[in-house]
């Protein structure tokens, strides 16, 4: 069987070694006679599975040990509450850096917990320079989204609140966690959803400075309460034992391909391929997104006639490259390259590209400015 490539935006792709594995030992989990899905959330099975988890996170992103992992449910989008409920504490207000969709619904989220400030409000094209930040002191942390999924803007750096040093920096991760390698101590939180990079829906990442547990109110429900996963060691209930299984697998296959530096040269590699055949043929492509923001995992661009896009899609689905349409949203082409892509995925949609353009020819042509 041939696997087409899949350019999905989440779930996403899995490496092959990862759903063989999980074939291989579904029926009999490592000669114990019966599958892990079937194993006791309690029992030495599972246990084993989350602590192994948890180390292999804290030792690929280097989590200092004043930090805790903590494995929820609920998705990406039941963090948009989480950390409002946990984070606001005794305080009313919480900044937020708007750069897309994603960072715009957790600050909507959020305004129903409390006050929400604006620190940049973009349109989706730039992720904003650390002087154009506007962070009071006063806010209990300022939160935003470290790759817009479905934009395809990336911050290149972690931003850096200068005039409020102390307002603990929380960032969805959800599309680039474990990409690239992570300064974990500029952060109060991390968190990420895992189906685009880390394993299948269900689980979310949760990484955050233990100053911070234990300021949610006692009218937080038990379990959106971070204290009550760190207490529990992650199991305030029967815990999502495949997911977690799957991000163990995830976890071992990522160390044993070198580790997130790797990982993110690869990333870098193929994000060059579509965005350099973007630049050489501008009478077909365009991307809105400005050079320095562009993400290395989510690459978004459109055909300069919008008739074609669907074509584009179709096409490409026939020649082996599949879920390129743009988020209904917005429109166009999203090209998701999360870990599980080969650079091969990449090479081959950039000759699929070049060869797209010729077969239909811009009517008009771009000229741009040397
Ligand atoms: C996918 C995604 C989410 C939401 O994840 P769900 O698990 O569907 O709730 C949130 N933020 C970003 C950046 C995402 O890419």
């Amino acid at each position: 069987m041939k696997r087409p490539f899949n350019f999905a935006p989440g779930p996403a792709m899995l490496p092959e070694p990862v759903l063989t594995r999980i074939q291989s030992e579904l029926l009999d989990y490592q000669g114990l006679g019966f599958s892990i899905l079937e194993a006791g959330h309690r029992g030495p099975q599972v246990a084993e599975i989350m602590r192994s988890l948890k180390a292999r996170i804290r030792s690929l992103l280097k989590v200092p040990d004043n930090y805790d992992i903590l494995f929820c449910q609920g998705g990406g989008r039941m963090q948009f509450s989480m950390v409002p409920m946990n984070l606001l504490g005794a305080g009313t207000l919480s900044t937020y850096i708007i750069t897309g969709a994603w960072s715009k619904a957790a600050a909507k989220e959020a305004l129903r917990f409390g006050r929400v400030q604006t620190a940049y409000s973009g349109s989706g094209t730039r992720a904003p320079a650390n002087e154009e930040l506007e962070v009071l002191p006063e806010s209990s942390y300022c939160a935003y989204c470290d790759n817009e999924t479905i934009h395809g803007v990336e911050f290149p750096a972690t931003p850096m609140l200068t005039d409020a040093p102390d307002v603990p920096l929380v960032a969805d991760m959800s599309s680039n966690f474990m990409t690239r390698p992570v300064d974990v101590s500029r952060f109060g939180l991390i968190w990420a959803a895992a189906q685009k990079n880390f394993g299948i829906a269900g689980l979310s990442i949760v990484i955050l400075r233990r100053d911070l547990l234990g300021l949610a109110t006692a009218e937080v429900p038990t379990l959106l309460n971070y204290g009550v996963y760190s207490r529990t060691e992650s199991v305030p209930n029967t815990p999502p034992v495949f997911q977690l299984y799957v991000a163990n697998l995830m976890a071992e296959w990522i160390e044993n391909e070198g580790g997130l530096e790797k990982l993110n040269a690869r990333a870098l590699v193929r994000a060059s391929q579509l965005y350099t055949v973007i630049a050489e043929l501008p009478d077909t492509y365009v991307s809105h997104v400005a050079e320095g923001s562009r993400s290395r995992v989510n690459v978004v661009f459109r055909l300069r006639d919008e008739a074609l896009t669907s074509v584009f899609v179709k096409e490409a689905a026939a020649a082996g490259f599949i879920n390129l349409a743009g988020h209904r949203s917005v429109g166009g082409i999203r090209a998701s390259m999360y870990n599980a892509m080969p650079i091969e995925g990449a090479v081959k949609l950039a000759d699929f590209m070049r060869d797209f353009a010729v077969r239909h020819p811009a009517k008009t042509k771009i000229v741009v400015p040397a």
